[in-house]
């Protein structure tokens, strides 16, 4: 039986994870979070004390990586449990998100993650969420999705993210943030952030999520 695969790329912050959970619940698809894998790289190395530029230990790390996601009745995240200790709000700081593309730049550490993403690839089908979801992981993918958006739009929101949440931030750290993640991911050697040729390019920075999905889903509709 052949899965149906719908790949979303993007730069961090263009409402991807977001767009992603709805499109797999509104279809009623698996889910693969591909960024937490990197995160969940990272995190690990620094439980470990190992350097993120340490290549072999990384791969070693990543290659068996001893993580649970659960799914939970009614809960929005999926329960991420790395080496038995819970992580799911951990992997999802700024200084883990950092890490973890610098990471991601390591050639030997994507190949250590490449199996493990496509056997996500389950009945009925799957939405993946990533950088590289539609040009390297499932090039064979009935639609690839490149959602955009301009880097001031992707900080303010974190930025309003973080102030609704109660915590302290700075718009212009996160812009500048923001900006060194997108020139790691872009220029990156191995699998750099870019569209596939044959991707549907999306921009939120001018489209409400609602519209981002609807558009989504009539591009899945067409294409049978
Ligand atoms: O999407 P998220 O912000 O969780 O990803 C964290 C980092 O992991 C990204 O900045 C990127 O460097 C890396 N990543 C990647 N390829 C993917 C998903 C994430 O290189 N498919």
């Amino acid at each position: 039986r052949s899965v149906s695969v719908i790949t979303v790329d993007g730069p961090s912050g263009s409402g991807k994870g977001t767009v992603c959970r709805l499109l797999a619940e509104a279809l009623g698809w698996n889910l693969l979070d591909s960024g937490a894998l990197y995160r969940l790289t990272a995190l690990a190395a620094s439980h470990h004390g190992v350097a993120m530029d340490n290549e072999e230990a990384l791969v070693v790390l990543a290659a068996h990586l001893d993580v649970q996601f659960n799914v939970n009745e009614g809960e929005e995240d999926v329960q991420i449990i790395l080496e038995g200790e819970e992580v799911t709000q951990a992997i999802r700081s700024e200084s883990v998100g950092n890490d973890a593309s610098v990471v991601a730049a390591l050639g030997a550490v994507r190949k250590a993650l490449l199996e493990r993403q496509r056997a996500f690839a389950e009945v009925p089908g799957l939405i993946a969420d990533g950088r590289d979801m539609g040009t390297v992981v499932f090039p064979e993918a009935a639609l690839k999705v490149y959602l955009d958006a301009s880097v001031e739009e992707r900080a303010r929101r974190r930025y309003n993210q973080l102030i609704n949440k109660g915590l302290d931030a700075s718009l212009e750290t996160i812009l500048a943030d923001l900006q060194a993640r997108d020139a790691r991911d872009k220029n990156r050697s191995v699998a750099p952030l870019k569209p596939a040729d044959d991707a549907v390019i999306l921009d939120s920075t001018i489209m409400t999520i609602e519209e981002v999905l609807d558009a989504i889903l009539e591009e899945a509709r067409h294409r049978g």
